[in-house]
């Protein structure tokens, strides 16, 4: 590379530090970028590529954006999973020698956000940090700047329990080792599309070691030291909002893994990523965004301990309960802003005035909250309550100190109420009082005078004047008045003491806006001391709102609280909890569970459409409903506490992921079978679909004894094998079950009921009808499948035949019956190839098919 000026080896020297971010080196009033920099920012930001020294024969590609207009730009690159450090001039450059000194002073990555506009207010924005230890063990941090917390946890089964951990987690970053293997770092980044980011040092003295020092786990605290090493770096600003990190014992919670987590659509859907039809957007009827948050993390993290889920059952019911009170409780919690995000902001320094005013509003609401949460009578509650404290101090510390109106800018005064600074009140005091006096020097200076259209101004440029009208000059006296300006039709002038009293003015408010940006600092480092105490409140509070909300959303749709018991589970009148929501009230058909240790299984037959897989995902999530302390859509349930849901969607159901192949299929119906324990609730819907009948057949057979003699899980398994029907037969513990659907003149009509035994044929060919296939075609279906039936042994597989040679011998079958088939028709298709309608009147078209059809049914 040719030699560079001064400059650009500046910013070739900063850019080495940054290599993996875009550099918005600060050049005047704007951010510039370069080289590849600017390549790739001039695409993503649709702004214009311009080169710089572009007379020489290598010039530098070049764009930039205007500092103040900055903002946007940086959150389009960020919310792209891109990283943008800021490069801002450190000294003035007019006491710069040579090139203006020049040093990153933040690096804003996905993960390290604190923007409001850059945030959802919904959602956490993690920044996760992975390391992993030579015993095979994963440490997992789960850090959220925007509100402080921390958490951590350990994984101990390996790799892919990594991935099923952090799925669908609200991740932006993951901070891991280089040493990383290679095809991690891409699982991470293609699984979990995230930003990752690298981070090698792991030692970490600073002073946030208080944050970790109870971590007594050597792997927790590298861990975590990685994380923090990262934020100092990127970040270099204080970050005295964060908490103690606390430890999760995923043991300690229900197991889900991504399959799961992604087939049940618990906080979105599938197809369109939206919250909007998932069971977290039925559930939400939180008041806050801290509740918000705070459901989605319950609703990933179900319970194990009976206990706590009755606490939690026992808080909602009475909510339920108490509906006027409830009513007030939802009224009070409105007033309560973002108490976790303003703490952040108030340890990162970036709070406003009008971000301090509804802090103080919110706060103040807090008395009342608690005189409402005492008129619930509850144990539970009252420990709840007892555990707020009203924040009187901090209330008192803003209402004292800033006036109720603040302007959004911190630095142009306004902001300090009276009373609060006994100088400021003297500058206030001294600009006050030249102003009244100027005010009375206008009617002085027009009796003096006699001229009445006389008036005193003030214009930003030449300060207070006196303006006489060009008629009216020849008035004035001589030599006390000093011309400033002339306009077309007056004159403007000072006089010796209008200037003084100008000074004076102008002094006090310079020096009372100086003042009061001071003032606000300290009372912005003052608040610092209040983070924990506002923190605290915030889990309390968010805690009460999801509560409130369980009872809101069991009452508005007739939830019921399960009770727990061991190994059965009953459910009378269950329904699917969002799928009733998107239909017209009444018409979703409610569905009993029973299922003990004779009916460990229940094997499901019924036709397509006629809602198996509805009836399935309905009872894992009134189970997990039950398991995060939610009422459940039902009329009454006994549940039992599962410690993990599985579930695999036939190949062919699963068309979302892309990737419909047997191999997946058959990756997650390992994944099941290899980690469920008794205790576990296993859904396995249609599966076997991605392959031929018979192999098919053979291995979801083969599955369902595996489960049924090895791991004893209770599971659902719906199918479409008829033939799998008369394995309760063989396996004691298997029941089979139905979704009935009527014939009713010769179409099918679902009633979407569960019945016991199993389903008399499949219909696919009723269901083919409603379709609205050719008929021709149905008929020649029903002709078709007779035939089949007729020729086919019906009942239990042959377990000792190899899956492909079943698989063979099916499709030789099959071609041999196509082909005779098709002779036998030909003559038919051959006449009605020669038919011409044109000659024929209805009347005979009509006796010629009749003929034709007749001919077919033969
Ligand atoms: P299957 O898995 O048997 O093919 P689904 O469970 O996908 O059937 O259900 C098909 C459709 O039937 C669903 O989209 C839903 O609209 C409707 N459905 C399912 N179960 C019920 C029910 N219990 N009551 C009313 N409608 C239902
Ligand atoms: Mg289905």
């Amino acid at each position: 590379m040719s030699k560079q000026t001064p400059m650009m080896e500046q910013y070739l020297r900063i850019k080495e530090d940054y290599r993996d971010a875009f550099l918005f080196f600060r050049l005047g009033d704007f951010y510039e970028m370069f080289f590849d920099d600017a390549v790739v920012a001039a695409r993503e930001l649709e702004i214009t590529l311009t080169k710089r020294d572009a007379a020489k024969a290598n010039p530098i590609p070049m764009c930039g954006v205007p500092y103040h207009a900055a903002a946007n730009y940086i959150k389009n690159l960020v919310e792209k999973g891109y990283k943008v450090a800021i490069c801002e001039q450190v000294e003035d450059p007019k006491h710069a020698k040579g090139v203006v000194k020049r040093e990153v002073v933040q690096l804003i990555t996905p993960g390290t956000v604190m923007e409001s506009n850059m945030l959802n207010e919904k959602e956490n924005n993690y920044i996760t940090s992975l390391s992993y230890f030579e015993d095979g063990t994963y440490a997992i941090v789960y850090n959220d700047l925007s509100t402080g917390e921390s958490s951590i946890a350990l994984v101990t089964d390996g790799w892919d329990a990594v991935i099923h951990e952090l799925y669908n987690q609200p991740i932006k970053e993951i901070v891991v080792s280089s040493t990383l293997p290679d095809d991690h770092k891409q699982q991470l980044k293609d699984k979990l599309s995230v930003t990752l980011s690298y981070q090698d040092e792991v030692s970490f003295s600073g002073e946030y070691r208080v944050l970790f020092d109870h971590l007594n786990d050597e792997r927790l605290v590298q861990a975590f030291s990685r994380l923090l090493n990262y934020v100092q770096h990127t970040q270099k600003r204080s970050l005295d909002h964060l908490q103690p990190a606390q430890i999760i014992e995923l043991k300690q919670f229900l197991k889900l893994d991504m399959y799961s987590k992604r087939n049940l659509e618990l906080t979105e859907t599938i197809i369109k990523k939206g919250k909007h039809g998932s069971l977290l957007w039925v559930l939400d009827h939180t008041v806050t965004s801290m509740g918000s948050r705070l459901l989605k993390k319950w609703i990933e993290r179900p319970l194990l301990r009976q206990n706590q889920i009755e606490e939690r059952l026992d808080v909602v019911e009475t909510f339920y309960n108490g509906f006027m009170e409830r009513d007030s409780l939802r009224e009070g919690l409105k007033s309560v802003y973002d108490l976790e995000r303003l703490a952040g902001r108030i340890a990162f320094g970036n709070v406003n005035g009008r971000d301090l005013i509804q802090l103080k509003q919110s706060l103040s609401k807090i008395p009342e909250l608690i005189t409402v949460l005492k008129q619930f009578d509850s144990n539970q509650i009252d420990k709840i309550t007892q555990s707020i404290e009203s924040p009187n101090q901090l209330v008192g510390l803003l209402e004292s100190s800033l006036v109720d109106n603040p302007p959004i800018s911190v630095k142009d005064g306004s902001l300090i109420r009276d009373g609060y600074n006994e100088t400021l009140d003297k500058y206030r005091d001294a600009s006050k009082n030249g102003k009244q006096w100027i005010k009375e020097l206008e009617k002085k200076e027009k009796v003096e005078t006699k001229i009445k259209s006389l008036k005193v101004g003030y214009n930003r440029v030449f300060g207070y004047y006196i303006e006489v009208t060009k008629a009216n000059l020849h008035l004035l006296p001589e030599g006390r008045y000093e011309r400033k300006q002339t306009l077309t039709n007056a004159e403007r002038y000072v006089t010796p003491e209008l200037k003084e009293k100008e000074q004076l003015i102008l002094e006090a408010e310079e020096k009372s806006v100086e003042l009061e940006y001071e003032l606000f600092l300290a009372i912005r480092n003052q608040l610092k001391a209040y983070i924990p105490e506002l923190q605290k409140l915030a889990e309390v509070i968010s805690k009460i709102d999801v509560l409130q909300s369980f009872a809101t959303v069991s009452e508005s749709n007739n939830y019921k609280r399960p009770e727990f018991v061991e190994n059965n589970l009953q459910i009378k009148n269950g329904r699917h909890p969002v799928v009733e929501k998107v239909m017209k009230s009444g018409e979703f058909v409610p569905n009993d569970v029973f299922m003990d240790q004779h009916s460990n299984i229940l094997l499901i037959t019924g036709p397509n459409m006629s809602g198996k897989s509805t009836y399935m995902r309905q009872l894992a999530l009134t189970v997990l409903m039950g398991q995060i302390g939610c009422f459940v859509p039902c009329e009454r349930a006994e549940l039992t506490i599962f410690d993990q849901i599985f579930t695999r969607i036939g190949a062919a159901d699963d068309l979302v992921s892309g990737q419909s192949t047997f191999m997946v299929e058959m990756l997650e119906a390992n994944h099941a079978i290899s980690n469920a324990t008794s205790n576990s609730l296993i859904l396995l819907d249609e599966i076997g679909r991605g392959t031929s009948t018979y192999d098919g057949m053979a291995l979801a057979q083969s599955i369902v004894e595996y489960i049924h003699n090895h791991i004893q899980a209770k599971t659902l398994f719906s199918t479409h094998y008829h033939e799998l029907t008369t394995l309760d037969q063989t396996l004691s513990n298997l029941k089979n079950i139905h979704v009935r659907a009527e014939e009713y003149e010769d179409n099918v009509v679902f009633l979407h009921q569960i019945k016991d035994g199993a389903a008399d044929e499949s219909y696919g060919i009723h269901v083919a009808k409603l379709a609205n296939l050719p008929s021709i075609l149905i008929d020649r279906a029903t002709t078709l499948l007779q035939d089949f039936e007729n020729k086919e042994p019906k009942g239990n597989l042959v377990h000792e035949n190899s899956a492909s040679q079943l698989s063979f011998f099916a499709e030789e079958a099959a071609a041999s019956q196509v082909k005779s088939v098709t002779k036998a028709e030909e003559s038919i298709i051959g006449e009605l190839k020669k038919l011409n309608l044109f000659d024929m009147t209805p009347l005979d078209a009509m006796n010629e098919l009749n003929r034709l059809q007749k001919k077919l049914r033969k």
